[in-house]
């Protein structure tokens, strides 16, 4: 068949197709540990279940502005001032069906064809394969592993072009749960003023972060810099809604207003019942948050400690989301398998545990844990994952 170029060359998401294989062999009677759900495993917050079934009630059912709702728009202005003392315009914010939809338009709506999109390896798997969707093409930096995975203002410059259009940062980071300082990302943000690149500043794990260390938004270091930055951000991850399809994206008016336009020929406006549920996320205290974050941040420092453990497994312990990213190059090396793809391979086949390979991210070396999961499943994960390392060596 001749598809169009575009998609021909399109992977499906790494994450999503372990999570499916994973559940496929759970429905085969198989005692699977699933440790590749990019999705908190807590139930969406009583009181925002509560919120959307009223709006239901109240027939708040029928089309919004595509936009989005703008009693909602004025809930997200307020987190922003609340949290992070920035302030928007109505005109400045976009409701999207997630943040994923809110990346997606934003590329749609800033690239031509070759204009170059600077994405740190590692990436979350989607922002390469949107880039190329929107004819632009990815630029990598990687980030080292030594440096906690994070790139320099250096880095950053080296590989600006005439062509440049953008630059992705993901702080909370997927896959690596590293967080920038205010410090660093001021340098980075001077450096795409300098250039006058946008600065695409990813914030969904926004919420995630532990060891009392405070979420910087790079748009907080300069007005320059918050005038070059759209911040993606949603709901997903921090009040666990990942199936209500709630993002958004907050910038330039000129660029807001241009996917509000778009969006109102592609989706129109997401959801009215998931858009009055997150108004409810928006408005209410943060007791749930705080609740679900407890529980991460203790499985963060026991499944690190138990992964550490294993032989020739190196980790940078990361400050948020709620992925573990350990190296396993030794592992893998003096294994019977040739790359980290199969060694993920035989690891769900063998001991069915499911995790996703570094592969996706751009990493060969990594491999992704999730520990949305409860405590006593990380912890036979983490023993299935010993047993079949030291059987593999
Ligand atoms: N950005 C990053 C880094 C993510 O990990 C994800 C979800 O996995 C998203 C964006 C998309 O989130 P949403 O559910 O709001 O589309």
């Amino acid at each position: 068949m001749s598809l169009a170029k575009r998609v021909q060359s399109l992977t499906p998401s790494s994450t999503l197709a372990i999570t499916s294989k994973a559940k496929a062999l759970k429905a085969d009677g198989h005692d699977v540990i699933g440790l590749g759900a990019g999705e908190p495993d807590f139930n969406t917050p009583k009181y925002i279940l509560e919120a959307a079934k009223t709006a239901m009630d109240e027939g708040k059912t029928k089309y919004t502005p595509a936009g989005g709702l703008v009693e909602l728009k004025d809930a997200i202005i307020e987190k922003f001032k609340h949290d992070q003392n920035l302030d928007f315009n109505r005109d400045e914010v976009i409701v999207t069906t997630g943040a994923k939809h809110a990346l997606y338009t934003l590329f749609q709506v800033l690239l031509n064809k070759d204009d170059e999109v600077i994405i740190p390896i590692p990436y979350w798997v989607s922002y390469p394969e949107q880039v190329k969707l929107s004819e632009g093409v990815p630029v990598y930096i990687k980030a080292q592993e030594s440096n906690q995975f994070k790139i320099t203002p250096e880095q950053l410059e080296a590989s600006i072009t005439d062509r440049t259009k953008a630059f992705v940062i993901n702080s909370p980071s997927n896959p690596t749960g590293v967080l920038y300082s205010e410090e660093e990302l001021r340098a980075l943000g001077e450096v795409a003023v300098k250039h006058n690149i946008w600065i695409v500043s990813d914030e969904i794990y926004e919420k995630l972060i532990y060891g009392g260390k405070q979420h910087q938004s790079i748009a907080a270091s300069t007005k320059e810099i918050k005038d070059k930055t759209i911040i993606i951000n949603g709901v997903s991850k921090s009040h666990s809604m990942t199936g209500w399809r709630i993002g958004y994206a907050a910038g330039n008016s000129e660029v807001i207003k241009a996917m509000s336009n778009l969006v109102s020929h592609a989706t129109s406006n997401p959801t009215s019942i998931a858009q009055h549920a997150a108004i409810a996320a928006y408005t209410h205290g943060e007791e749930e948050i705080e609740r679900m974050n407890k529980a991460f941040e203790e499985r963060l420092h026991k499944l690190y400690n138990w992964i550490v453990e294993i032989p020739n497994v190196t980790c940078v312990k990361p400050d948020g989301a709620f992925y573990l990213f350990p190296n396993v190059k030794q592992v893998v090396e003096n294994s019977p398998f040739k790359t980290t793809d199969e060694w993920v391979a035989k690891l769900l086949e063998e001991e069915k545990v499911a995790l996703v390979p570094g592969s996706g991210f751009g990493a060969e070396d990594n491999i992704r844990l999730s520990y949305a999961n409860s405590l006593d499943q990380l912890e036979e994960a983490a023993k299935r994952i010993k047993k079949f390392v030291e059987t593999h060596t």
